[in-house]
Formats: C-alpha cells, structure tokens, sequence
C-alpha cells in the first residue's frame, strides 16, 4: 500500500458548496467486506477553505493560506509543517461514509446539485 497522495489546488470542486478546494488527499485505506475479506481501497478527503474552517484539524492549512496565497520558496517549510499536520490528522481518523451519506449523495445528485 502506498502513502497518502496530496494535490494543491485540486481541479474537483468543494463537494459541499462547489466552490475551490485548497487540498486534497487521498488517503489509502483497507475496506472489510462481509465474509471476513479486506481489500486495500482510498479515501479522498477535500480540505474547503468555507466548508471545513471550523474543523479543528483544518486550522493550520488554513492559518497558512490567510496569510500567503501560494506557495513559494520561502513558505514551503511552513506550507509543509501544516499540510503534513493536517495529513496525519486525516490519515489517522479517516472519513467514514454511512448509508445516511449515500442517500445524501443520492438525493443530491437526483437534485442536480452534483
Ligand atoms: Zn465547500
């Protein structure tokens, strides 16, 4: 299993509000089927500067941003510390997807949201 892989600026829109996404990271997981089985599968976990900012593992990453658009090369060591921060977060609690999820996703896409 590889580690996790990150994109800046990813070109996916926010799930949420469809707006921008600062990051995302796709996050290597093992999902467990009935039977006993396990296969290796991922997670894409989306960082929204609107949806996400009262989450407490965004703070960082988005501290970052307020301050410096971009990324340069005097705010990489910086820009690294909170990503990683923020990647260890999501990698260590990953998102969990309900049913009550999927019939949101269902109903939104039925409604033409997404
Ligand atoms: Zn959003």
């Amino acid at each position: 299993m590889t580690g996790p892989r990150i994109e800046l600026r990813p070109c996916l829109p926010c799930q949420l509000c469809g707006g921008e996404l600062l990051l995302a990271v796709r996050v290597p997981m093992q999902v467990d089927w009935t039977g006993g089985q396990s296969i290796a599968s991922y997670r894409t976990v989306t960082l929204c500067p609107r949806c996400h900012r009262s989450d407490a593992a965004t703070q960082g990453v988005l501290a970052f941003f307020a301050v410096h658009e971009r990324i340069t090369h005097e705010t990489v060591h910086g820009a690294g510390a909170v990503i990683r921060e923020w990647i260890e977060r999501v990698t260590t609690n990953p998102p969990t997807y309900t049913d009550d999820d999927l019939e949101e996703d269902i109903r939104r896409w039925e409604d033409g949201d997404i």
